[in-house]
């Protein structure tokens, strides 16, 4: 099968938002948020510390600056990338077929519009069937088009009837940690130090033949070299910008491939990606945790699998979290009937948690953990303190999605992750090594997701529902039609989306607001309109 990879101009789509009046006048929603030196609440990401930050320095190119300081005109452009990998289908005798869809969000749209599917902006489809061996080459045309952006491209501005100069940076990336380990050129998840924010060093199970990232090591272990015993969560060793220098020139400078791959190992770094190369990027800031993919299909499900007692091979019998079956039959049964009595606009019919959890998907975690679990549970841990330290993580969840959250309420909430991790471990873990396997990368990458806040802001506008949403919009062309050639098939689709949204600006198309958008192939009626034809 013949694979193309096909790629949409960033800056040809970004153009022609200036060339519609009501989008050039959406565009600039972020404007009156960043004359705001000093905000007290976060808001959006606009008001996080790290574009905070951008927009006070020049963009360096071969180390001399730019002219142009980030975001000093209402009309620069602040974008966050996303890709994930996404099964369309599976082959009879093939196995599976995935592929990667690359699109940007808008941040200069108010939130509330900007993961509508008519204004994300497809980049790329990398051809599948399997994942990407180098995203880089990928990303080479993105990492072209962002710097001709930071130096500026000529562009019409509708609104006020005059050629401008139009700048843009994309300074995040925003995906789960398979794919995130593709964007920052380290070994991902099951490596000995996986995560890119500090550098943490996991304890070796050796029967699972994996890495697990307590804070405290197994009672009886030696720590791993050159690393403490203890972790203490407020002060975990930092990575900075510069240590990825230092750790690449080390690697550049190791004489013999051993040495080279020692070093590579300690630190978990394969190369410096292509992303760090893009302007105003920072490897330590640059990737965000992704929060639906974090906690609602991360930790929330290796929670319910603790108290249901089949979470991988740990002995769970007499332990205090351990609900036992009957009660489950009773906790499944109450949800089921309290569903019913919903409006579906909240949830649709909940799978069988009992029995049938592999069927709940991030939005089924998430209805029942924040809505249903706090009653559900109650009384029916056989140690109270479960339910207790279970209820401090809604809490926690619902101060992350809030809309708007005050500085004050994240120094809080940094204190209350910490305590809530440290908890954890000291309930479910014990230091004990049979129990390791609960000490997973999601529950250590908890630990930064305040930081997320603080520089990127609020969670509800990184986490990658809108990537999902995407990749299902791909999805219903490909279980259609596309299984013959599908890299061809999708990539039309996507082009076809991007082709629509500049006709839309371009003719001046109106556009309901609460439209519905309905699959290709449906009969459309009059309230409903197709956004793209195959
Ligand atoms: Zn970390």
């Amino acid at each position: 099968m013949q694979k193309t990879y096909v790629t949409f101009s960033l800056e040809d789509q970004l153009k022609g938002w200036f060339r519609h009046p009501q989008s050039c006048s959406l565009i600039k929603y972020q404007s009156a948020l960043l004359k705001e030196t000093k905000p007290t609440t976060i808001r959006d990401v606009h008001d996080g510390l790290h574009t905070q930050a951008v927009r006070t320095r020049p963009v360096y190119l071969d180390e001399y600056p730019l002219p142009h300081i980030p975001f000093s005109d209402d009309r620069d452009v602040h974008i966050t990338i996303s890709t994930d990998g996404f099964q369309t289908f599976k082959w009879a005798h093939h196995g599976s077929f995935a592929c990667w869809p690359i699109i940007g969000i808008n941040h200069n749209l108010p939130p509330e519009i900007r993961v509508h599917i008519e204004n994300i902006i497809p980049l790329g489809l990398m051809p599948g069937p399997n994942q990407p061996k180098d995203m880089d080459s990928f990303l080479m045309p993105l990492h072209n088009d962002a710097w001709r952006l930071a130096n500026g491209i000529d562009a019409y501005d509708c609104e006020t009837d005059s050629n401008f100069k139009l700048y843009a940076y994309i300074l995040t990336a925003c995906a789960d940690m398979q794919a995130v380990k593709h964007l920052n050129g380290m070994k991902g998840p099951n490596a000995l130090s996986p995560c890119h924010i500090c550098k943490l060093q996991g304890v070796y199970h050796a029967e699972r033949r994996s890495y697990y990232y307590p804070l405290d090591i197994p009672h009886g272990k030696p720590p791993p070299k050159h690393q403490p015993a203890s972790y203490n969560p407020g002060d975990l060793p930092m990575r900075s910008d510069d240590d990825l220098s230092e750790i690449l020139s080390k690697i550049n400078l190791a004489t013999t491939l051993g040495g080279k791959q020692q070093i590579a190992k300690e630190h978990s770094i394969i190369k410096q990606s292509i992303f760090t190369k893009f302007p105003c990027a920072s490897w330590t800031k640059g990737y965000l945790h992704e929060f639906m993919h974090l906690v609602f299909e991360n930790v929330v499900p290796m929670l319910i699998g603790l108290w249901k007692g089949d979470f991988r091979e740990i002995n769970h019998h007499s332990q205090g979290y351990a609900i036992p079956e009957d009660t489950w039959e009773v906790i499944r049964w109450e949800g089921v009937e309290s569903v019913k009595t919903i409006p579906s606009s909240f949830c649709h019919a909940l799978p069988n948690i009992h029995t049938h959890q592999t069927l709940f998907i991030a939005e089924a975690y998430a209805f029942w953990f924040l809505h249903l679990a706090p009653i559900l549970l109650k009384n029916r841990f056989p140690d109270w303190v479960y339910y207790k330290h279970a209820m401090k993580l809604v809490k926690i969840i619902n101060t992350c999605i809030k809309f708007k959250i005050t500085w004050s309420e994240v120094d809080e909430l940094e204190m209350e992750v910490k305590d809530w991790v440290v908890e954890f471990e000291k309930m479910y873990y014990q230091r004990d090594y049979k129990q390791l396997l609960v000490c997973t990368l999601p529950i250590h990458t908890l630990l930064h997701v305040v930081d997320d806040i603080r520089h990127h802001g609020l969670v509800c506008v990184h986490w990658t529902w809108v990537m999902e949403r995407y990749c299902g919009m791909l999805g219903t062309v490909a279980a259609s039609k596309g299984q013959s050639n599908p890299n061809t098939t999708l990539s039309t689709r996507m082009l076809h989306h991007a082709q629509l949204a500049q006709v839309r600006l371009r003719y001046d198309v109106d556009l309901p607001s609460n439209r519905k958008v309905i699959p290709h192939g449906d009969v459309c009626s009059g309230e409903y309109e197709i956004i793209g034809t195959d």
